[in-house]
């Protein structure tokens, strides 16, 4: 079955008790045993596992390719329970642009585990092979990367990957699975955030790791081990959202590429915009590699603006179509200032804004944007 048909059945058989077509949320902490104390449905407590994340993880798994899938209360919950799993010692490679929730996790909290974190340019195939000399476990690459849109090149890393015998993890967030697959470009685990795309209508937080391969005593099995009993699960509720959204992500991507092409062709002509950063764009310097591995470019963006911060905090204020908020993924467009949240140590240039492009009428975004910019 082709990824539209799929994003609209995997997960999604009808009800076998009552033939009901919408899948039923099932709110229960906790299973009736049978006679001899077992799972009469395969169930016991939703910690563990329950119908409505197993459906989920049906449709995750089918849309990336992967054998298996599990899903979390967030993407930061599914990156940490992943990058936990590693054995202390474990020595990882993480790119120098990622969202910044990963960074912070790696300079705060994995040390302090024993992992060794080394940042590199994933779009330097060189400087990773040189990062991977003296043993490497893992290598994270999230392409298209969050806020710089930086493109990786999957099937190379992975090739690098196996010659060390290390696992590649891909973060998918930007892409979804309608427009990239990373597993079956040789990736290990596919990583999202499910707040993202697939949700679609930002009000459900959720994350997800698809596994290429399950099997037994493997990182999938370590990684489920540790959901369970860290608890950092995706309620049935929030798991019946984000099913919901995959129903439509197919349809919404397509969307959400056209409008965000058209974007950024239109602030690329802009005098006062100094850089756009989007891989559709032949000037982008992934602009190939993102044609060969992925279907269309995506609906996120960033934009540099000539006078730094305080013209970019001026556009962010102006727009009044696009909403000056944090987050991606959903219906309605956002502009964001992204050092302005990214903590105490902001990375981002200080006149760069995100663009989360929606899937309002195009001439009307672009409007919004033509009067933000020059105030007609
Ligand atoms: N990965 C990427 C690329 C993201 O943009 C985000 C959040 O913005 C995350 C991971 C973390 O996901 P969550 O906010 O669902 O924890």
């Amino acid at each position: 079955m082709r990824l539209e048909t799929l994003a609209i059945h995997a997960g999604g058989e009808a009800d076998a008790a009552t033939g009901a077509l919408t899948p039923p949320i099932h709110l229960a902490t906790t299973f009736r045993h049978g006679p001899a104390a077992e799972r009469v449905a395969g169930y016991e407590y939703q910690r563990e596992g329950d119908p409505t994340n197993d459906r989920l993880r049906a449709a995750i798994a089918a849309l990336e390719g992967a054998e298996t899938a599990l899903t979390f209360a967030s993407g930061m919950a599914a990156i940490a329970a992943l990058l936990e799993s590693l054995p202390a010692g474990a020595r990882i490679l993480v790119p120098d642009d990622c969202y910044t929730g990963l960074r912070i996790l790696a300079a705060e909290f994995l040390p302090g585990r024993g992992i060794e974190v080394v940042t590199v340019d994933m779009t330097d195939l060189t400087a990773v092979r040189n990062a991977c000399n003296g043993g490497i476990a893992l290598i994270w690459a999230e392409t298209p990367s969050n806020p710089l849109l930086a493109v990786s090149d999957i099937a190379a890393l992975a090739a690098i990957a196996r010659e060390h015998d290390a696992l590649l993890v891909c973060d998918n967030t930007f892409a979804s699975p309608v427009l990239q697959q990373p597993l079956a470009l040789g990736a290990d685990v596919v990583m999202h955030s499910t707040t993202k795309y697939f949700g679609g209508h930002s009000d459900v937080l959720g994350g997800a790791l698809a596994f290429a391969r399950a099997g037994t005593d493997t990182l999938f099995e370590r990684v489920a081990h540790r959901l369970h009993i860290t608890g950092a699960t995706l309620a049935p509720f929030s798991a019946w959202l984000t099913l919901r959204g995959c129903r439509s992500l197919p349809a919404r991507m397509t969307m959400h590429c056209a409008n965000a092409r058209r974007v950024a062709e239109f602030l690329s002509a802009q005098p006062q915009v100094e850089r756009v950063h989007y891989p559709g764009l032949d000037t982008h310097p992934g602009h190939a590699v993102a044609a060969r591995q992925m279907r269309d470019f995506g609906g996120m963006l960033s934009i540099e603006l000539r006078g730094g911060r305080d013209t970019a905090l001026g556009l962010a204020g102006a727009v009044r179509l696009f909403t000056n908020a944090t987050s991606l993924g959903g219906c309605e467009s956002l502009i964001e200032h992204r050092a302005s949240v990214e903590g105490e140590r902001p990375v981002s240039p200080p006149g760069l804004l995100r663009l989360s492009v929606g899937l309002e009428h195009i001439e009307d975004l672009i409007d919004d944007l033509r009067q933000g910019l020059t105030g007609t």
